[in-house]
């Protein structure tokens, strides 16, 4: 009987083994490396919902990132009239409804081990996306009124400081759990 080719998307290649293709090496292996570099751009752009990056108007104006589960390209920064936010256009496309269909139909299609999916981070709740906004808001007015270099500085140590506490609150952790698990 002929069988007929079909492209596999991810692999950018042709193969006739249908639906068991999925469960091939090649794909898997795409398929995770994918995953991961998709979660470092996703968790970088999330370490900016404490406190946006305002950058000028002409940075990285439509600059795109690509979306694996949804198969399309979008914004990767928020574009306002005065001024840019980083990643406010990646951050907004994550927490839209169409994403998170489109996220578990990816992990379900490519038989995704659950160890790999991490769905609260490549999915972000909607009231989360409100906070970020309520923050751009007042950064935007800030910078604005002029005071742009003071905002970048004290960004840039709000960030500094939450890395530093993140990296405690962990090491914390593991100790406890350490002590928990003797
Ligand atoms: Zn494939
Ligand atoms: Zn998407």
């Amino acid at each position: 009987m002929f069988t007929q080719f079909q492209f596999c998307q991810l692999c950018r290649l042709n193969h006739k083994k249908k639906r068991k293709h999925i469960y091939s090496i090649r794909h898997q292996n795409v398929v995770n490396n994918i995953l991961e570099k998709y979660l470092r751009k996703v968790t970088e752009a999330r370490s900016n919902l404490k406190s946006p990056q305002i950058h000028n108007a002409q940075f990285e104006r439509g600059a795109k990132f690509w979306c694996h589960f949804c198969v399309e390209e979008e914004l990767k920064h928020m574009e306002l009239d005065t001024c840019t936010v980083k990643y406010g256009g990646l951050i907004e496309h994550i927490a839209s409804y169409e994403h998170k269909r489109k996220m578990y139909n990816f992990f379900y299609e490519n038989k995704v081990d659950e160890t790999k999916r991490h769905p609260d981070l490549f999915h972000m709740p909607e009231e989360e996306l409100k906070k970020f906004k309520e923050k751009v808001a007042i950064q935007a007015k800030e910078y604005d009124s002029g005071n742009r270099e003071e905002l970048e500085k004290s960004a840039e140590k709000i960030r500094q400081t939450d890395a530093l506490r993140n990296q405690v609150v962990q090491s914390h952790h593991f100790s406890t759990l350490k002590v928990c698990g003797a």
